[in-house]
């Protein structure tokens, strides 16, 4: 659902902005339904994602937001210049959190950004979704193979080397059929080490062709609750297209 969103939780106070973006480029991932709020009408989304900036920034002044979240279905690097201009005053002097596929995240490309924006921090959310490099490609067919993992994770080092404020979180899918429960666990030990932070994101079916939606255990509920940085059961704001998910009682 786009717009603007107050949220509270273990992340602290985050003002959340879910904009239009254009179809993802890549567009492969098996379980993905972004495509239900994107669009290719290039005037729908700079007008719908103006009226979102503006009210963000009237609320973020008035309330004292430190913390500004925007999300657009996919790469934060496909959203047009002209929204990435206008979310700058959000993101000065913030701790500013986007999210990318891995191809946008290279030295140069988050450099320019940081350099551009000037945030306190700046967090980028990257989807490799589970640690296991044959469910990912072959099954969610993401497209971000063990190299590009890898790759990210060190390019952490780096940034910070140079004095960049930035943190790489991944985002970990559970509650899916294509992903066995202790391969959930594995991902989590595992993202744990090579990510600043772990978003467990519990799966929701919107389109029929796509994976059916799995219980999770008790243990493994717990264990996400323990262990990663937030767990997303699934709130109104995560509500694709005014969809409900099917997910399992
Ligand atoms: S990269 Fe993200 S937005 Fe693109 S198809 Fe995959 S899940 Fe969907």
């Amino acid at each position: 659902m786009i717009g603007v969103f107050r949220e509270h939780d273990r992340l602290g106070r985050r003002l959340v902005l879910i904009l239009r973006g254009l179809p993802c480029a890549y567009g492969k991932c098996t379980f993905c339904p972004f495509a239900l709020e994107q669009t290719l009408h290039t005037s729908r989304i700079l007008g719908d994602n103006k009226k979102i900036i503006e009210k963000a920034i009237a609320i973020a002044m008035r309330e004292g937001y430190r913390r500004i979240a925007v999300f657009n279905g996919g790469s934060f690097h496909e959203l047009p210049y002209l929204v990435i201009e206008q979310l700058k005053p959000l993101a000065k002097n913030k701790i500013f959190e986007i999210e990318e596929r891995s191809e946008y995240v290279t030295y140069d490309s988050v450099t320019a950004l940081y350099d551009y924006y000037g945030p306190e921090k700046l967090i980028i959310r990257v989807g490799f979704e589970v640690y296991d490099e044959e469910i990912r490609e072959e099954k969610l067919r993401k497209g971000m193979p063990n190299s590009e993992l890898y790759r990210v994770s060190r390019l952490r080092e780096t940034l910070r080397s140079k004095g960049y404020d930035v943190e790489i979180w991944t985002y970990l899918l559970f509650g899916i059929e294509l992903i066995p429960e202790d391969k959930v666990e594995e991902s989590l030990y595992k993202f744990r080490e090579l990510f600043d932070g772990v978003i467990a994101v519990r799966y929701k079916k919107y389109n029929p062709g796509h994976p059916e939606p799995v219980p999770v255990s008790r243990k493994l509920a717990r264990l996400l609750e323990k262990y990663a940085d937030l767990v997303d059961w699934g709130g109104e704001q995560w509500i694709i297209a005014g969809k409900e998910g099917s997910a399992p009682g």
